[in-house]
């Protein structure tokens, strides 16, 4: 597979030109010259097969014509959303690289009554990149969202009514995976979220909550989980229940 890049514009004109870190990276890192030719996807399921014009060293910047369009949506049958607890450090981006590759269409931080790390603006930033770099890597033609981190109460009051909604909570329920792959491909049945503790845990009061609101909670095996573990575990169950294309 030829090399893949970002491309935060509209591909529809049948010439333009690439700057920002992309540009750093066909330039600086690649060292591509005119009349190489490269795959650029804008992250809505669009992709171009493009040729370089020319560039621009100094002002790194690279000027192509389109050769080639597909419109390439390969992202999972599943659409999954899952909010979890932030984990310090490195942890969570390793998380967000894991879901983009196992096709989660949507991530919310989760700020619970236990939680201890609240990602700032210039962390989400950081994972916004660190979501290109991962769907380049990876073939993914669509971005996975990364919501603004939300409260308990917010998750609870804006996204249960939209989701069929499973807390994973070692106390739950051993689950039978393979039916949400065939409830969700039914007409009319709303779309799974998950929700993953932070490593405190959810509180009983949450817990109750959630029940309350029509979620279920499903356990994933006998041992206690890390967040990333349990993130990744439940993209992997969901996402590919659904037999590839
Ligand atoms: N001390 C907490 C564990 C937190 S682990 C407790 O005992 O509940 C962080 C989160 O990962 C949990 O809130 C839960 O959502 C998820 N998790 C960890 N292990 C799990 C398991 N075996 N089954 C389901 N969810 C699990």
């Amino acid at each position: 597979m030829s090399r893949r890049f970002f491309a935060a514009f509209d591909l529809s004109p049948d010439q333009f030109e690439l700057s920002g870190p992309e540009a750093h990276h066909l330039l600086r890192v690649l060292r591509m010259k005119t009349g190489e030719q490269v795959w650029l996807f804008d992250g809505q399921g669009h992709e171009v097969l493009a040729e370089i014009l020319g560039t621009e060293e100094h002002g790194l910047s690279a000027q192509f014509k389109i050769l080639e369009r597909r419109t390439a949506d390969n992202d999972s049958a599943v659409s999954l959303t899952i909010a979890t607890g932030v984990p310090k450090g490195d942890r969570f981006s390793w998380l967000v690289e894991k879901l983009v590759e196992l096709g989660v269409q949507r991530l919310i931080p989760l700020i619970s009554k236990h939680s201890i790390v609240d990602p700032g603006a210039g962390k989400l930033d950081k994972l916004r990149r660190t979501i290109i770099e991962a769907s380049k890597q990876c073939g993914r033609t669509r971005l996975m969202e990364l919501a603004e981190p939300q409260s308990w109460s917010a998750c609870v009051a804006q996204e249960f009514p939209n989701h069929s909604v499973y807390i994973a909570h070692p106390g739950g329920e051993s689950f039978e995976w393979s039916t949400l792959g065939r409830e969700n491909s039914q007409p009319g049945v709303r779309p799974p979220l998950f929700l993953v503790g932070p490593e405190g845990g959810f509180t009983e009061t949450e817990i109750a909550q959630a029940v309350h609101f029509g979620a279920r909670l499903v356990r994933l095996g006998t041992h206690i989980l890390r967040i990333e573990t349990a993130a990744v575990a439940i993209a992997a169950l969901v996402g590919l229940q659904v037999k590839d294309q």
